[in-house]
């Protein structure tokens, strides 16, 4: 579609047609995604966003859009839309392209609410085996060293998979949008220190420190407890975990930059290769050294905190060099997370 300067539409082709279900000659001369067309369906504050990007700075705006077809079917549309300069540097106009994703869009639900019911479902027979495993290893008397030995490895196995499967239960809620945010005024620096104590087991084990540095006596801040602790615990147990003994050393930091309180986790271990970098963030995504080094794991804690700090409000970015170590950041509003209605909580 080519619409002048206001957004009138001087071209659309058959697609246009096809997938809004209005003729051309209804389409022409009209504002393209007008309430009386397709449009009108997203709040005022995205269609703002959309003129400023694409008129005010004369970038491409890239955006899903829900839209409604002509016999009054809602629809999804991933539109990109450029404006076209003259030599000048001047609007002529711009170029709309929309692709109907309704049914990915659907198909990608659907197999959101499946993982969802599944593992859901996964958890009770889980509870029952770390229950009675638990209560055999109880009796101290009858038990051989063997049989004890056989039952930690049952009890550690059930304790991995019960992980496991609050991941994938968190991932799809997160992606169903059943998640709630709820924050509350809590001290930022003691959940932090809270953190690090409940991972002195594994610090232990691996000889490690954690310093926390520059800290301030308290800072109170809107944060949804559960929410951060599983964002701090999961950078705290990677950075212990992709640390060689010798190198365990970590650092975490909260500084007040602009308009964010950054809180920095840094490590001095393995590091994340450069061709692994760009898609750390993907879920069940694992880098190659990591994979080789260490075969537990997956690939589904950076893809969740990632989810939870930009549905918050917040924002997730790192930096990483092979064999010197990882730093991730993490940037909140002064005001703290974002409250989010859901009607599920978070699965630990
Ligand atoms: P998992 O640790 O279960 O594999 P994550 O989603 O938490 O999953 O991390 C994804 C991948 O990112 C890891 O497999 C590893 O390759 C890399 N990674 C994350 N944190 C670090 C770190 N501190 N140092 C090196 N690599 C890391």
């Amino acid at each position: 579609m080519i619409t002048d300067l206001d957004g009138a539409v001087l071209y659309a082709n058959e697609g246009a047609s096809k997938i809004t279900g209005f003729p051309n000659k209804e389409i022409i001369g009209k504002k393209a995604g007008a309430k009386e067309l397709w449009g009108g369906l997203m709040d005022e504050k995205f269609y703002a966003q959309m003129w400023d990007t694409i008129k005010n700075k004369k970038q491409t705006f890239s955006g899903e859009i829900n839209n409604q077809r002509k016999n009054g079917e809602k629809y999804v549309a991933l539109s990109t839309i450029s404006p076209v300069l003259d030599e000048d540097d001047e609007l002529i106009y711009f170029v709309g392209i929309e692709r109907d994703i309704t049914t990915e869009k659907a198909v990608d639900r659907a197999k959101s609410e499946f993982v969802s019911l599944a593992s859901h479902q996964l958890r009770t027979p889980l509870s029952s085996i770390n229950w009675y495993t638990e209560m055999l290893l109880d009796d101290k008397k009858n038990l051989k060293k063997e049989q004890k030995e056989f039952l930690n490895e049952i009890v550690a196995g059930s304790k991995r998979m019960v992980t496991l499967v609050n991941d994938l239960l968190n991932v799809s809620r997160l992606e169903l949008g059943h998640m709630m945010i709820k924050p509350k005024k809590i001290d930022m620096v003691q959940a932090i220190q809270e953190s690090i104590n409940q991972h002195k087991f594994l610090l232990e084990k691996k000889k490690g420190q954690v310093k926390f540095k520059d800290r301030p006596k308290e800072l109170m801040i809107n944060l949804d407890p559960i929410l951060f602790n599983q964002v701090i615990g999961n950078l705290l147990s990677n950075a212990i975990k992709y640390s060689p003994p010798d190198r365990c050393k970590i650092e975490i930091k909260i500084e007040k930059i602009n308009r964010f309180y950054e809180v920095t986790v840094s490590d001095k271990g393995m590091g994340i290769p450069k061709a692994n970098q760009a898609k750390i963030f993907s879920k069940l995504y694992r880098a190659d050294n990591a994979r080789k080094s260490m075969a537990e794991g997956s690939g589904l804690g950076l893809y969740i905190i990632k989810t939870i700090m930009e549905e918050s409000g917040g924002k997730i970015s790192f930096k990483s060099e092979q064999n010197k170590g990882t730093t991730f950041y993490l940037r909140f509003p002064l005001k703290g997370m974002k409250e989010v209605k859901g009607d599920k909580g978070f699965s630990e």
